[in-house]
């Protein structure tokens, strides 16, 4: 039997699995080829200072130019980059590439580097002495630590806590700053954000959307931005798609902002003209 109906059974071939797998098996040797074919490609997608609506840096944000599937997105590749450790590599592309591109578009501006954000997986800490590999990468590229922002979802927080901590001071150490991303849909107690080093809070997008509508959905990223004012913390807005939504914050007195509605995340040439003409962000006013 190739398939079960429910009870406690299994499908032994179900074809349907036996694809799915296949299908992840060639992804994951395509995976591993992308790095080292340099098919990784990193966009950027600026930060908005709400009060001057200025440029104040990027996040970068890696996607994949698979050469027969076309553009990967990361939701698509990262999981399984995860799963598979490639993480590892991958993440210290990412992190090189953006603070190389940085060092880039300073000596090409005359002005110090852009503030980059760069995404950092939970397995990174786990597998790696994430600090060793950040100190590494700033000294190769001549990067700033203090230029350098390393996110982080709040599962960093709450799994292997102690372990975690130590590396956050690490990082510390060196001079970056540390940021919560999605902040809000994870499980981290006021407690644990005390403890840890973190000096800026990303308001996940999902809150960001409900903005404009019911007044009780505000209250949510009210209470975010009151939290890291009281927690002397910077607060970002992520996922701006509408005015609505960036006045909302701004009342608010969220400080940062990201989202299509300023710019989408673009290609570096894209970005490097964003940065060095101010042109191509919507101003916030
Ligand atoms: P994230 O770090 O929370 O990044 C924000 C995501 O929201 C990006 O999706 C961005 O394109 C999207 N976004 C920005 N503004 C808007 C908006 O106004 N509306 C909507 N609907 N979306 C918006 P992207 O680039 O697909 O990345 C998805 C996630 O993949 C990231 O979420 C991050 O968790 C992960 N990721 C991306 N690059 C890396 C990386 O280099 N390393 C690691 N570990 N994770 C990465
Ligand atoms: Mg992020
Ligand atoms: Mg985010
Ligand atoms: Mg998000």
């Amino acid at each position: 039997r190739a398939k079960t109906s429910g009870g406690s059974g299994f499908a032994a071939y179900d074809p349907q699995m036996l694809a799915g797998l296949v299908e992840r098996l060639e992804l994951e040797a395509d995976l591993r080829l992308a790095l080292t074919r340099g098919e990784l490609k990193v966009h950027y997608q600026p930060t908005i200072d709400m009060a001057d609506s200025s440029v104040v840096g990027f996040e970068a944000l890696v996607r994949w130019q698979h050469p027969v599937r076309g553009l990967i997105s990361p939701m698509d590749f990262i999981p399984l980059a995860e799963a598979t450790g490639l993480i590892v590599p991958l993440g210290r592309y990412v992190l090189t590439e953006a603070c190389r591109q940085a060092m880039e578009w300073a000596r090409e501006s005359g002005r110090p580097p852009v503030k980059m954000a760069v995404n950092v997986s939970v397995r990174q800490f786990d597998r790696t002495d994430l600090a060793a590999v950040v100190r590494e990468v700033l000294t190769g590229t001549g990067m700033p630590a203090d230029r350098l922002c390393l996110e982080m979802t709040e599962s960093v927080l709450m799994t292997d806590t102690e372990e975690n901590l130590a590396q956050l001071v690490h990082l510390k150490a060196l001079g970056v700053t540390l940021a919560i991303d999605d902040f809000g849909t994870g499980y981290s107690s006021l407690a644990y954000l005390r403890r840890f080093p973190v000096d800026t809070l990303k308001i996940d997008r999902s809150f960001v959307e409900r903005l404009g509508g019911q007044s009780d959905d505000a209250a949510l990223a009210g209470t975010i931005v009151q939290l890291g004012q009281s927690l002397g913390m910077t607060t970002v807005a992520e996922g701006i798609e509408e005015y609505g939504q960036l006045a909302a914050l701004r009342a608010m007195g969220c400080e940062f902002a990201q989202g299509f509605y300023f710019s989408r995340p673009v290609p570096a040439g894209e970005a490097g003209r964003l940065l060095l003409e101010g042109a191509g962000v919507r101003p916030a006013a």
